[in-house]
This record gives structure tokens, C-alpha cells and sequence, in this order.
């Protein structure tokens, strides 16, 4: 089975508010983007991370909380939190 159709598996519950935030953008846009090639836009295997053109977005409703971005991102860029109680990745059928 791919990873594809595995977190098809997952259900998540979703909470308006985001537990992941890119503290500082420039640094995505320059130093990373020249020296490490933004890898969290590969190393997430919910593929949460994405470059605008402009800006590393976040697409939180994804994260199946594996935490790789707290080691993955060389600068220490992405502060992540577990979601608010409740809310979030439920592997019950993964
Ligand atoms: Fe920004 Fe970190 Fe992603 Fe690099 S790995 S683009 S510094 S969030």
C-alpha cells in the first residue's frame, strides 16, 4: 500500500486555529532556498509544507503530528504544537 492510501486511511478532526506557524519567512525565502533547498517541502510525509513563490505555506489540517519538522528544518523555523485538545490526526482507522 503507498503512503498515498494510507493517510487516505486517517481521520482528523479540524480546528480553525493552525498549531503550526513559519516564524520567519525571509529566511525561507533566502538562506534555506540557497542552502538547503526548503526541505520541508519534501521530508513531510503529509506533505503539509508548500512554497508560494513568495512564502512557505502550511496546510495544518494535514499534519499527522510525526513531528519530523522539529528536527527536519535546519534554521528551527517551524514552531509546532500539538493540536488543541481533541483536535487533530486520529488513527483509529490508519
Ligand atoms: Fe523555512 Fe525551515 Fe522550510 Fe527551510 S525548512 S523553508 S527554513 S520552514
Amino acid at each position: 500500500m503507498k503512503l498515498e492510501e494510507k493517510l487516505y486511511l486517517l481521520s482528523y478532526k479540524h480546528d480553525k486555529q493552525s498549531h503550526i506557524s513559519i516564524r520567519d519567512n525571509d529566511i525561507c525565502g533566502t538562506a534555506c532556498a540557497k542552502t538547503w533547498g526548503r526541505p520541508c517541502t519534501t521530508f513531510c510525509p503529509a506533505n503539509v509544507y508548500a512554497w508560494d513563490g513568495e512564502k512557505i505555506t502550511a496546510s495544518f489540517e494535514n499534519c499527522v503530528e510525526c513531528t519530523s519538522c522539529l528536527t527536519g528544518c535546519p534554521y528551527h523555523n517551524i514552531d509546532w504544537r500539538l493540536p488543541r485538545g481533541g483536535y487533530g490526526v486520529q488513527y483509529r482507522n490508519g
